[in-house]
């Protein structure tokens, strides 16, 4: 019998709040029948599993600000709920320099059961809460919370955090110009990937909708433990609710995509 795993969690908040944060990269675990995906297990301690200190973060500022929250429960290993559908890279074979056996080959059967088993519960929790929240009578802004290594094909990254965006500038522009205002940090305006790309989590649930909405890439040494964890809590929980005060993050409206495909992104 195929043994019960949840795809997804929804952390309970105040749903007339005008806030929701996603973590889709906030576990490195799958179902006990995909064994280690044929993986060493110290691979499922790295990025290409999961996003580091991610979760962490969007419970430490689900809890401040008393927002709902959801998130993943399977490794992006098994499949990226950060990808369309329709985007080859879903499942990866191959993640930085890490063949992964139990994604090569694979049939459509099989890609179809994980974005049935997974993926799909996952993007319909995020929209059943998006829409309970409109329902509460106010069209929520979107923050989304990933997480990057500190250093990608040798080089070292120079932001501790960015803001990665496609064409509403509402929440993004505000996140971005406010973590500036701390002079010691270094934040990335979409980089070091362009936050544009079609059918990811941003473009169907925030851009398609029209609701205001940012993510944000936080790099992964800086909220792997409690103390880091809080520090950044600490310093987003204020710029959140102040972007959240203002109606204009509340209004429904579409700026469009820049995405036609060919949008660069490793998040
Ligand atoms: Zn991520």
């Amino acid at each position: 019998m195929m043994e019960s795993f949840k795809p997804f969690e929804i952390v309970s908040g105040n749903l007339s709040s005008g806030l929701l944060l996603l973590c889709d990269h906030a576990r490195n675990t799958v179902p006990v029948e995909y064994g280690s995906l044929g993986l060493p297990e110290s691979e499922f301690r790295r990025h290409i599993a999961y996003d580091i200190g991610a979760e962490a973060l969007t419970r430490a500022l689900a809890a401040r600000l008393s927002v709902p929250a959801v998130h993943s429960c399977f490794s992006r290993l098994l499949i990226d709920p950060n990808r369309g559908e329709d985007d080859p890279t879903i499942i990866m074979r191959l993640s930085d320099g890490t063949v992964i056996p139990g994604n090569h080959p694979l049939d459509e059967t099989e890609i179809q059961s994980r974005i049935k088993r997974f993926h799909a519960p996952y993007h319909a929790a995020v929209e059943q809460v998006l829409d309970s929240m409109i329902e509460a009578g106010t069209a929520p802004m979107i923050f989304s919370i990933h997480s990057f290594t500190n250093a990608w094909k040798g080089m070292l990254r120079p932001w501790q955090a960015a803001i990665l965006w496609d064409n509403d500038p509402r929440l993004n522009r505000f996140m971005i110009d406010g973590l500036r205002r701390d002079g010691e940090l270094k934040i990335g305006d979409n980089e070091p990937y362009d936050g544009a790309l079609k059918n990811d989590t941003m473009y169907r649930h925030a851009t398609k909708r029209g609701l205001a909405h940012a993510l944000l890439e936080v790099r992964q040494d800086l909220i792997s433990d409690v103390s880091g964890v809080e520090s950044w809590a600490e310093r987003l929980a204020p710029l959140l609710e102040e972007a959240n005060a203002k109606p204009d993050m509340h209004v429904v409206r579409c700026f469009g995509s820049r995405t036609d495909g060919s949008a660069k992104k490793e998040s």
